[in-house]
């Protein structure tokens, strides 16, 4: 098998909340010179057979994947997950749940939102593609739209943020069930942006308890990780043995971050191929 490097292992199309139908997107990765890209949409793999597709056309490798809700507590944790079966019934059903309220905890939102700023479903609505997972980021774009923010970053500093008192949350998983879930659909779960710089990285106990359920990665290059929590994160992968990955989180226009900004080295991308059991790559002849 042929090197796959540079390899971007996280990014979201219009099937959540990127801006690019995932045919573009997977154009975009192989002009940016990318020789493999993760489709990663959150709670969502609605854009595998579309990626796919484009994937063969451009010549580029394809490694379906999703980002899982989960939470533990307040806190907000992203799974990877990566060549899982999409059809599993226990996984598909746990999305299903999340995608749903989801929706019914954005109309929550934007209700009280509407109570003080001209703002309507209807607005939300007309930037959302059509089954797309929806969240806080498809809100943003309508305050953008109604013209009471300028961009998604600062409808996230103001109106989105918890502390401005409209936030609601959703129905998430226990990490730990999420790590099962993606294991037992023959997938490979890997923690995305686990040092996200506002919060304290798992401590170890937890941090095992989620590699003894099957957690393969770690994704250390991640533009949100603090420098202080890679280090820690370094540490666990290597005495926890632990795959080390890297990756934009790319969004589109929907956040500055680039295509093949960070990268997972080959042997670890190798390692995925050969050691999920769910789903294939798409990989060029
Ligand atoms: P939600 O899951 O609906 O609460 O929304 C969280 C999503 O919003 C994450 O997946 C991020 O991609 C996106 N997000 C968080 N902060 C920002 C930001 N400052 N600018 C743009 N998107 C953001
Ligand atoms: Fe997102
Ligand atoms: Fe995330
Ligand atoms: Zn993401």
């Amino acid at each position: 098998m042929r090197a796959l490097g540079p390899a971007d292992l996280h990014a979201h199309s219009a099937v959540s909340d990127g801006t690019e139908p995932p045919a573009l997107l997977v154009r975009s990765a192989a002009e940016a010179g990318l020789a493999a890209v993760a489709l990663t949409d959150h709670d969502s793999t609605a854009g595998w057979a579309e990626a796919a597709h484009a994937a063969r056309e451009n010549g580029i490798a394809l490694i379906p994947g999703m980002e899982l809700s989960t939470r533990r507590g307040w806190a907000s944790v992203h799974l990877l997950g990566y060549l899982f079966d999409p059809m599993n019934d226990a996984l598909r059903t746990e999305t299903e749940r999340i995608r749903l309220d989801r929706l019914t905890r954005a109309e929550r939102m934007v209700e009280r939102i509407g109570h003080d700023y001209e703002l309507e479903w209807d607005d939300v609505l007309a930037q959302t593609s059509p089954g797309a997972t929806i969240g806080r980021p498809h809100i943003a774009d309508a305050l953008v739209a109604r013209g009471h923010v300028r961009d998604r970053g600062e409808a996230f500093e103001s109106i989105l943020h918890w502390r401005a008192g409209y936030y609601q949350p959703h129905y998430a998983p226990d990490p730990l069930e999420g790590v099962r879930l993606v294991r037992a659909a023959g997938g490979l779960p890997v923690l995305a942006h686990p040092a996200v710089s506002r919060e304290r990285v798992m401590p170890e106990d937890e941090m095992r308890e989620l590699v003894d359920a099957g957690l393969f990665g770690l994704e250390v290059r991640h533009r949100d990780n603090s420098e202080s929590g890679k280090r820690i994160l370094l540490d666990y992968a290597r005495r926890f043995e632990l795959a080390v990955t890297g990756s934009s989180d790319y969004h589109g226009t929907g956040k500055p971050n680039r295509l093949g900004e960070n990268s997972t080295d080959a042997d670890v991308v190798e390692r995925i191929l050969t050691e999920a059991t769910g789903s294939s790559a798409i990989l060029p002849d």
